[in-house]
């Protein structure tokens, strides 16, 4: 199979919107940007062995590419719109490519992100998406916004990819870990309370210490507090929390709450249905120092490529 006709087959979905003048097909993509809007723009790679065990479905891993660029947009506030993938494949498998594809349009119907274009090459399996999307102008929520006292919140449960990726026959967790969930929902919410956000992709501490660095605060934790999945609640409590704290690849949302917007949001919250919110600690004064209740102090053992 040509290089153009896979494109022709798998990566040429139709129905092309409005604002995407030229798409796959021409040399680059041409989209208009409406006024008042700023364009905000996230690119990951997930390498086979590294980013995914080598068993993941196709239809997981084309799912889970656009995840988690989509769950960088939604930590900033934005609304996806458009994405550009380079894929680099070993060889053409075309029931591997009908699964990948179908994996990547579901999730991108879904929310309504249009591939514009990319680039194919062959080489060790590996996947890069360019997720671009739009806020208000100057209404993205940064990491560097967090003020002591802000209430700290999280989307869902966490540990449980991490969790998944030790024990791979746990159904529930390892679904978790080969289709995560982008909070796209809950992100709508969150940029008109929130005072910083990020997504938790390495570690509720190591994410959370990305917002302290970048807003010179520090952070109490309520342990106790921290969302589990029926599975991590059946587990020792010291075990579930080592997944909480320290597992990657969950893509819930951390961000934090002002006081005096504390009951708005959960008001707010409490209606939206669907994704659920939990207050788990306090911003505090010492710079980039997390705590517990008992003032015993938690360190950051998230995922690191360059670590020996
Ligand atoms: P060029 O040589 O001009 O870079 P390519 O042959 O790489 O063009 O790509 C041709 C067209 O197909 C371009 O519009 C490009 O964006 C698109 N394209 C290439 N690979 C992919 C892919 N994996 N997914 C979506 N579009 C792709
Ligand atoms: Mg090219």
């Amino acid at each position: 199979m040509h290089e153009f006709n896979l494109i022709e087959a798998y990566f040429t979905w139709g129905d092309v919107p409005k604002h995407v003048k030229t798409s796959v097909g021409d040399d680059a993509a041409v989209l208009d940007i409406p006024p008042n809007t700023q364009l905000v723009t996230s690119v990951d790679t997930l390498i086979s062995g590294v980013h995914f065990p080598k068993n993941t479905p196709p239809n997981a891993i084309g799912h889970k590419a656009l995840a988690v660029n989509l769950s960088d947009l939604a930590a900033m506030g934005a609304t996806p719109k458009w994405f550009t993938l380079a894929l680099t494949l070993p060889e053409i498998d075309n029931v591997w490519l009908e699964g990948f594809s179908q994996g990547l349009k579901t999730l991108a119907q879904q929310h309504d992100c249009f591939l514009i274009g990319g680039d194919t090459t062959r080489g060790p399996l590996s996947i890069t998406i360019q997720a671009m999307g739009l806020v208000g102008s100057d209404s993205a929520v940064l990491r560097s916004g967090a003020k002591v006292g802000d209430k700290i919140y999280i989307t869902g449960t966490l540990g449980d990819a991490a969790y998944g990726l030790e024990h791979q026959n746990n159904k529930a967790c390892k679904r978790r870990l080969d289709y995560p969930t982008p909070r796209i929902d809950a992100s709508s919410l969150i940029k008109n309370h929130a005072t910083s956000c990020i997504d938790i992709s390495d570690g509720l501490l190591q994410d959370l210490s990305h917002v302290l660095n970048a807003s010179s605060v520090g952070a109490q934790l309520d342990l106790s507090a921290i969302p589990l999945s029926k599975t991590l609640h059946g587990l020792e409590l010291s075990e579930a929390l080592k997944h909480a704290l320290n597992g990657g690849d969950d893509y819930e949302l951390l961000f934090t709450v002002p006081e005096g917007k504390k009951a708005p949001f959960e008001k707010k919250a409490s209606k939206s249905g669907g994704v659920y919110f939990t207050c788990i600690g306090v911003i505090t004064e010492q710079v980039n120092l997390i705590v517990d209740k008992k003032a015993n102090q938690l360190n950051a053992k998230g995922y690191n490529h360059f670590h020996e």
